[in-house]
């Protein structure tokens, strides 16, 4: 049976914790497919459309050829169902996430019958978007912290 795994985040931006979970999933399923969500009522930090780019640009330089990206707005579990994804794919760093993504989880059980499949970040449960963000803004390298055609675009906005 093909498995197809759908990970949704805001990757705001994408960190090497969610490169690692995208390289633990492609591991595992026949195809993975990276789901960045957007509101439109909410600003995001970086621009969705570019965020796509490089992540697009990373999976390829990795040749994780069973990875896809892409952008959508509403209900995870509808979309990941378009891409006929069997299992939802989540990253847990502690037992704060754990706590949250339950609920989550439980939920979208519920509505889609669509099962969470959680991967652990190990070493890099330190790292967080916002983490990432706030030394980026305090002049801080962040190279260590993201993969490099996010530092591009990071870059690019200053
Ligand atoms: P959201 O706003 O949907 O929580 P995020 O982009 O913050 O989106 O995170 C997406 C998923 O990746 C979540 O399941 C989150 O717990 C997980 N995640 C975030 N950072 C890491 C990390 N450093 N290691 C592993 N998983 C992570």
């Amino acid at each position: 049976m093909e498995t197809i795994g759908f990970y949704a985040g805001s990757f705001d931006p994408f960190t090497n914790g969610h490169l690692q979970i995208v390289r633990k999933a492609a591991n595992c399923f026949s195809k993975v497919i990276v789901g960045i969500a957007y509101n439109n009522e909410k600003k995001t930090r970086i621009n969705k459309e570019e965020m796509k780019q490089a992540i697009e640009r990373t999976i390829q330089e990795l040749e994780l050829k069973n990875v896809k990206v892409v952008l959508y707005n509403g209900l995870t579990v509808k979309e990941a169902q378009k891409h006929g994804a069997n299992i939802l794919i989540r990253g847990l760093r502690n037992g704060t996430d754990y706590q949250y993504e339950e609920d989550i989880a439980e939920t979208n059980q519920k509505i889609s019958g669509l099962d969470t499949c959680y991967f652990r970040a190990g070493e890099l449960g330190y790292l967080s978007s916002s983490l990432v963000m706030e030394l980026w803004q305090n002049g801080v390298e962040i190279s260590e912290f993201v993969p490099t055609a996010v530092v591009e675009i990071l870059k690019k906005k200053v």
